[in-house]
């Protein structure tokens, strides 16, 4: 299991609110998680028709930024992700490449005209990211709608599930790090 998760930040975006994910991630995988430097993506990369960032784009441009590979890079973005057959994601991850990708965009309050609650958004974002390095790290679904690694189709699911993963998830995520 790669031992090392690389946040890349993904144009501006608030420094010290993202510094908040380092210590918890560490403490969810076990490994030693570091804030890269920020990776500018300009707004021409954007399908104009949507005005939404493919995600392919962006992974592929993270690989380009770190062609010296080794761990698990963790593009954070204000842009709102989509890929093939979805019409939008909250996010998504490549086992084999080792790559993943979380959009904000869907989980601040003001997409659902709320007043901006930066907690709640560290709480979304944290269950998003965990979720997305869980696949990284090879975990699949689950269908426990409390754990992480359940699949959320909305914010509500996003809310309702919690930022660590359930019992049989984190038995299999220690068998696969064993394993390595
Ligand atoms: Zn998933
Ligand atoms: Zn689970």
């Amino acid at each position: 299991m790669e031992s090392r998760i690389r946040i890349v930040p993904i144009n501006a975006l608030d420094v010290a609110f993202l510094d908040r994910l380092v210590p918890t991630l560490e403490e969810r995988f076990l490994c030693s998680v570091s804030m890269e430097r920020t990776l500018a993506v300009p707004r021409s990369a954007l399908n104009s028709t949507r005005q939404q960032l493919f995600l392919s784009t962006l992974l592929t441009r993270v690989r380009r930024a770190h062609p010296e590979g080794g761990g698990i890079f963790l593009a954070i973005t204000d842009f709102d992700l989509y890929k093939t057959s979805h019409r939008f994601i909250y996010g998504d991850a490549d086992e084999q490449q080792g790559m993943a990708a979380v959009s904000l965009h869907r989980l601040r309050s003001e997409f659902y005209g709320e007043g901006p609650d930066a907690n709640l958004l560290f709480q979304r974002l944290l269950k998003e990211c965990v979720h997305e390095l869980g696949h990284a790290f090879g975990l699949k679904h689950c269908y426990n709608a409390r754990c992480a690694m359940y699949y959320s189709n909305s914010i509500f699911e996003t809310d309702n599930k919690m930022s660590h993963f359930c019992d049989a998830c984190d038995r299999r995520i220690t068998r696969a790090r064993n394993e390595r």
